[in-house]
C-alpha cells in the first residue's frame, strides 16, 4: 500500500533517493522518477510494464530551468511554449546528453512538459532535476485522474502518492513535435489543448496521431486506454449482440432512449467539452462497476476537446 498525502517534502525525499512517487497534474496523475537517474527511470518501466521503446515525458517547473537539459527550441514551438506553458502541452525538442537514453528510448529528442498543477509545481520547483513521468497506470490501461485510481492499480509498487485532488483537464497533454522536412509543427497526440487553439498560435499543423505501423510509439497505437468491458461506438452494432438491459453507456449530454437510464453515465449534461474531458477516464473506470456486459460510447462532435475525447473512445473501442 502506498501512503497518500500532501507532503511535498516527503515526495521530494523519495525522488531524491531514486524512488518513485505518483504526482497530481492537471492532465492525469503521473508516475515520477528523477529523469537524470537511469536506475530510477528503469523502475517506471518495470512498475508500469511499459516497453522500453516507448519514450517518457520529462517535467519541470520553468522553461528557463529546462534549458539545462534541452537544446534550442525551434521558433514556432517556442511560441507554443509561451502561449501554453505551464499547461497541458508537451513539446518534443532536441535533448542534451545529460538526459539518459532510457528516458527517450534512444531518440535524440525529449518530450518536455511544464504542468500547471500548483502542488506539483511547488514540488518541481524544489528539485534540481526534471522528473520523467508517464501516466500512473499499468501500460495500455485507462489513465488515473485521482489518487484513488493510482492506489487501486499501482499502490503496491510505490511508496508515496502526492494527493492533489481530481485532475482538472482529465486528458493527457497535447504533444507537438517539429518536422525537419516540412519545417512545421506536427501534432503527435491530441490532448488537453484543442487543435484549434494550437493552430491559432502555430498556424496549420500536421496531425500524425495514428501510426499503427510505428512500433516506436505504442502510446499512439489503436488499442490503448483499454477498460475491461467491451466498448462499442455504435448503438446499432451493440444491439446486434446484446439486449438493451445488458448494455451501459457513456454519453455526452443525453441518455440513449433505448437503454435503461440507470446504466448510463453522462459526461456533461450541459454539453460542455471541458467538463466531459474531466469526467471521461473516471467514467471508463465506473462502467466496470455497472451490472452490464458491454458499453456504448457514441462519438462526440469532432471539434474542440471532442477530438481528443473521440481519440480515447476510439482506442478504448479498438481493444478486445
Ligand atoms: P505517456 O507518458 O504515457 O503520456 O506517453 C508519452 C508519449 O509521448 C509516448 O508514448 C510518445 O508517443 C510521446 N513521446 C515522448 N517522447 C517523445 C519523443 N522524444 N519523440 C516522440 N514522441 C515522444
Ligand atoms: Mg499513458
Amino acid at each position: 500500500m502506498a501512503e497518500i498525502g500532501t507532503d511535498i517534502e516527503k515526495a521530494r525525499a523519495y525522488l531524491e533517493a531514486g524512488q518513485l512517487v505518483a504526482i497530481p497534474t492537471e492532465t492525469v496523475y503521473g508516475l515520477a522518477a528523477n529523469a537524470l537517474n537511469p536506475g530510477a527511470v528503469a523502475q517506471i518501466f518495470a512498475v508500469k510494464q511499459r516497453p522500453h521503446f516507448d519514450p517518457l515525458i520529462v517535467h519541470t517547473d520553468r522553461l528557463e530551468k529546462a534549458m539545462q537539459w534541452i537544446a534550442a527550441i525551434p521558433a514556432p514551438l517556442q511560441q507554443l511554449a509561451e502561449a501554453f506553458m505551464p499547461g497541458p502541452l508537451t513539446l518534443v525538442v532536441p535533448k542534451k546528453d545529460i538526459i539518459p537514453d532510457i528516458v527517450t528510448a534512444g531518440l535524440p529528442t525529449v518530450g518536455l512538459r511544464i504542468p500547471s498543477h500548483p502542488l506539483t509545481r511547488r514540488l518541481l520547483a524544489s528539485l534540481n532535476f526534471p522528473v520523467a513521468a508517464p501516466s500512473a497506470n499499468p501500460f495500455g490501461y485507462v489513465s488515473p485522474t485521482n489518487a484513488r485510481h493510482v492506489e487501486a492499480q499501482l499502490g503496491e509498487h510505490i511508496p508515496y502518492i502526492l494527493d492533489g485532488g481530481s485532475s482538472q483537464i482529465g486528458l493527457e497533454s497535447t504533444i507537438v513535435a517539429w518536422n525537419e522536412e516540412t519545417q512545421k509543427p506536427i501534432v503527435l497526440r491530441l490532448g488537453g489543448i484543442p487543435l484549434e487553439e494550437i493552430e491559432k498560435v502555430a498556424g496549420k499543423v500536421m496531425l500524425q496521431t495514428h501510426s499503427s505501423s510505428n512500433p516506436k510509439a505504442p502510446g499512439m497505437l489503436s488499442a490503448h486506454y483499454a477498460p475491461r468491458k467491451k466498448v462499442f461506438l455504435s448503438l446499432e452494432a451493440a444491439l446486434r449482440i446484446y439486449s438493451p438491459q445488458e448494455l451501459g453507456a457513456i454519453v455526452f449530454k443525453e441518455p440513449l432512449a433505448v437503454l435503461p437510464v440507470a446504466n448510463q453515465l453522462l459526461l456533461s449534461p450541459q454539453g460542455n467539452y471541458t467538463e466531459a474531458a474531466q469526467r471521461l477516464f473516471a467514467a471508463l473506470r465506473e462502467i466496470e462497476e455497472l451490472p452490464v456486459k458491454a458499453v456504448v460510447a457514441p462519438l462526440l462532435p469532432e471539434e474542440h476537446l471532442g477530438r481528443a475525447i473521440n481519440d480515447r473512445l476510439r482506442r478504448a473501442a479498438a481493444s478486445a
